[in-house]
């Protein structure tokens, strides 16, 4: 008998417990804040497409980005000015820099008045919202950009980049890469060199976001103790959940947060998913040698074709990631750093793989869904979709205004 009565209130207990979890989600509701969220990207990749004249209003079959999908969903998406490490052989890096800065300039904004609009503040980003645009910012990846010198990370400043990821996978002559952390001969500053940590502090003098993705781990604490103001990741991910080293390790993002600074989640499968990871990793090398050869193909449309057949052999012998992945990753940063310190950094066009449920902005309203199934309120997702970077963009602007009066640094590598 007893038995009974405790199995019977077992099983109500069990029926309970879907309601008491979750509240009924619906369309509406999920419409209704994915739209008045301000999304922002804090980096995308199409200008490798658009600098070599790919039109951002036709649609990208191949990729994640084109005007139809980002139009009524993205308010602000921080344009990639990616310098590959092959523009150091020669010194290509200043050119290759401010090609990519005239693609976001002419390519996209210019040719595209009604659609989107120059931006470099977060009121211009807010104003963009009000207007139904999309603000277009940028962001250099690659910190030999500069050529070692303070005076063109001035000028960058001035045509509009907004952050500057310290390294890309190539150590430079003062920040060591994460894509060195196998090779201590390449990578070995132990971190920043003293110049740079003035190439941080002019940053912060400037008003110029420091960005840690791609650093190695030491160039994160350095860059972290150096700069006056927040810093950011602008793609990465939690090393908890996948053991990539390009993610942030627990330590790494509750420190970050501390400083009041914002981890941006990438939406790469190899950053999302252990699983994927691992199981993409035998592979990658051949396959980086094949992506390697289709680069060559001068002819556009043959070059896309192979690259999709590439694409396609691929993702038949590793299953993507998943949209489950990503509200993992999230969700993770967000017990680790705290709400106020996670927010998108999608990487799309610039990795091989995302999750087919989020495999472009018109999709936002899938993750919407998906965070709320999971107890986040309309206010936290629209902190992750972008409050939270208005808010370190504000801090960073608020330095510089206090810093104005100081001297601009003049620091010589060859003398540090
Ligand atoms: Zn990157």
């Amino acid at each position: 008998m007893l038995f009974h009565r405790v199995s019977s209130f077992a099983a109500l207990a069990l029926a309970a417990l879907p309601l008491m979890a979750q509240h009924k989600v619906t369309q509406a509701e999920v419409d209704r804040i994915t739209r008045d969220a301000i999304l922002i990207d804090t980096h995308n990749d199409v200008t490798s497409l658009t600098v070599e004249g790919y039109d951002i209003a036709k649609p990208n079959a191949h990729g994640q980005t084109d005007l139809a999908r980002m139009k009524g969903f993205l308010v602000a998406e921080f344009f990639a000015v990616y310098v590959g490490a092959e523009y150091v052989n020669g010194n290509h890096s200043a050119n290759r820099a401010l090609e990519m800065i005239d693609t976001v300039r002419t390519d996209i904004i210019a040719s595209h008045p009604n659609d989107f609009v120059f931006a470099t503040t977060a009121d211009d980003i807010v104003r963009a919202h009000n207007e139904h645009k999309i603000a277009a910012l940028m962001g250099i990846e690659g910190g030999h950009a500069i050529e070692d010198s303070l005076r063109l990370l001035r000028d960058y400043y001035a045509l509009g980049v907004r952050y500057m990821t310290l390294t890309h996978f190539n150590t430079n002559n003062w920040a060591d890469s994460q894509g060195d952390v196998d090779n201590p001969k390449i990578m070995h500053h132990n971190g920043l060199t003293p110049f740079g940590k003035d190439v941080v502090r002019e940053m912060n003098r400037l008003g110029m976001m420091v960005d840690i993705s791609h650093t190695a781990d030491r160039t994160f604490w350095d860059a972290l103790e150096t700069s006056s103001a927040p810093i950011i990741a602008s793609h990465s991910g939690c090393r908890a959940v996948t053991s990539y080293t390009r993610n942030m390790t627990d330590e790494m993002i509750k420190a970050l947060a501390a400083k009041g600074g914002v981890m941006q989640i990438n939406f790469g499968c190899e950053f999302l998913s252990q699983r994927y990871f691992n199981d993409s990793k035998p592979l990658q090398a051949a396959m980086r040698e094949r992506y390697q050869e289709i680069r060559k193909i001068e002819d556009p449309a043959a070059r896309a074709e192979a690259m999709e057949k590439l694409r396609t052999e691929f993702t038949s012998k590793v299953p993507s990631a998943t949209l489950a992945d990503v509200v993992a990753q999230i969700d993770h940063a967000v017990k680790t750093g705290g709400i106020d310190h996670v927010g998108i950094g999608t990487d799309f066009d610039g990795v091989a793989c995302v999750p087919p449920e989020l495999s472009s902005y018109n999709k936002f309203p899938a993750l919407t869904r998906a965070l709320l199934e999971k107890e986040y309120s309309a206010e936290d997702i629209k902190k992750i979709y972008g409050g939270n970077l208005l808010r370190v963009m504000r801090a960073v602007e608020q330095r510089a205004r206090e810093l104005s009066s100081t001297p601009a640094i003049h620091s010589d590598i060859a003398k540090k």
